[in-house]
């Protein structure tokens, strides 16, 4: 691996030097007012990029998976059911976590490269008369498959249905990198982490709260220490934590949420817009299909791309690594082996993303796929001359 060359990987993302440095700081006492002028405005930074003037945010030093967990365990008891759709690893894994907690849930199967079907939740949720359903899972952007989910629809679905469950958004691989409403869409908890579109290194779980989610803890019998809200809420109005805060990834974070905030979404969005419709151009003149079924599902933020059957696409991720020194994502679960991901998130340019085409360009034709070289460089080249959307002129 070349630490010159970017990663395409969808997380951890490529990190603007000046954030990196950010996360490099003397020991502070992290009881300290002195700490608090990092953790209030982050949190504030993290609010805004939500979309919401209700949320209460809370950062445990942990990743998404333990915000997956957050979510669950302040507002749920076990026996408790939840609807949730599987269509990838990621929303397969939080249904894992939902089971190992003694959760009921009540599985809508779909298949991977499909999204939320909300027509299936809303059936669902119309049929649960006596509301044991307490909470609605959904997966915004599915990393595996790169597929984006419809939380409007989702949300439309349990309005529809006159339901008063809660809406949990995993918006790991979305979130400050592609469009969310957390008060329009009445998102409950929102989950994110450092290591995607905060372009920071992973350790930090990133979490929204609704002040129905923060009321649901009062009857939520679920056991949670390290991260029960509660306990964090009473730390933060000191300037602390229950325990000890990662003070250097909070500071990195304050600092993504301002370069973020100082591009101004919309830009952040269009930026990844722009990118992915370059790569969706170049997968495109390759001849090669997106594993996302239809273009109103593909994710700007990373692209499964699947290979020729008999052909092993996981190959192409190893052959990267070790002639060209460069990452892209492996298939996971049902999609091993048929589909590579090109991740398109976080701090990159036009540039940036050209040489990971031509990389993946070069390492198909070196094991044996038939593809012009240059073809999907070309395709992406156009598209960025072209595109009228924002490019990335004054990265971080
Ligand atoms: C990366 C990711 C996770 C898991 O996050 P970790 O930080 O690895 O624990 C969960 N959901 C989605 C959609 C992801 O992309």
């Amino acid at each position: 691996m070349s630490f010159q060359n970017p990663v395409f990987i969808p997380g951890p993302t490529n990190m603007p030097e000046a954030i990196r440095k950010a996360c490099d700081m003397p020991t502070i006492d992290h009881r300290s007012p002195l700490f608090g002028k990092i953790l209030h405005p982050a949190r504030a930074g993290v609010k805004e990029i939500l979309k919401s003037q209700t949320a209460e945010i809370f950062i445990f030093p942990s990743t998404g998976t333990g915000g997956w967990e957050t979510a669950l365990t302040n507002t749920l008891s076990a026996g408790d059911t939840v609807l949730a759709a599987r269509n990838g690893m990621f929303s397969h894994r939080w249904i894992d976590m939902c089971q190992r907690h003694g959760l009921n849930v009540q599985i809508v199967e779909t298949p991977w490269g499909q999204g939320i079907p909300a027509d299936r939740y809303a059936e669902a949720l119309a049929a649960d008369k006596e509301h044991k359903i307490k909470a609605v899972l959904a997966t915004h952007n599915e990393t595996a498959t790169g597929v984006k989910s419809d939380i409007a629809a989702v949300r439309a679905a349990m309005d529809s249905a006159n339901h008063p469950a809660l809406l949990f958004v995993d918006g790991v691989s979305s979130i400050a990198s592609m469009d969310f409403q957390f008060d329009t869409w009445g998102v409950d908890v929102a989950v994110a982490g450092s290591q995607k579109g905060f372009m920071l290194p992973a350790g930090l779980a990133i979490l929204g709260f609704s002040p129905k989610a923060v009321a649901a803890t009062r009857t939520a019998q679920l056991p949670r220490t390290f991260f029960d809200i509660n306990d964090m809420t009473k730390g933060y109005a000191n300037n602390a934590y229950p325990y000890t805060p990662a003070v250097g990834l909070m500071n990195g974070l304050l600092l993504a949420t301002e370069t973020l905030l100082k591009e101004g979404m919309d830009n952040v969005f269009a930026r990844h817009h722009r990118i992915a419709a370059g790569v969706r151009a170049a997968v495109d003149a390759w001849g090669l299909n997106l594993c996302a079924a239809t273009p109103d599902l593909y994710s700007d933020t990373v692209s499964a791309i699947v290979t020729p059957e008999g052909f092993n696409a996981t190959s192409i991720v190893t052959h990267a690594a070790d002639k060209y020194g460069v990452a892209f994502g492996v298939g996971l679960g049902e999609v091993a082996g048929k589909v590579f991901r090109i991740g398109h998130l976080g701090s990159l340019t036009d540039v940036m993303t050209l040489s990971g085409l031509a990389t993946a360009e070069m390492c198909m034709v070196d094991l044996g796929l038939d593809i012009q070289l240059g073809s999907g460089v070309a395709a992406a080249q156009d598209y960025y001359r072209n595109s009228t959307g924002l490019a990335l002129k004054d990265a971080a």
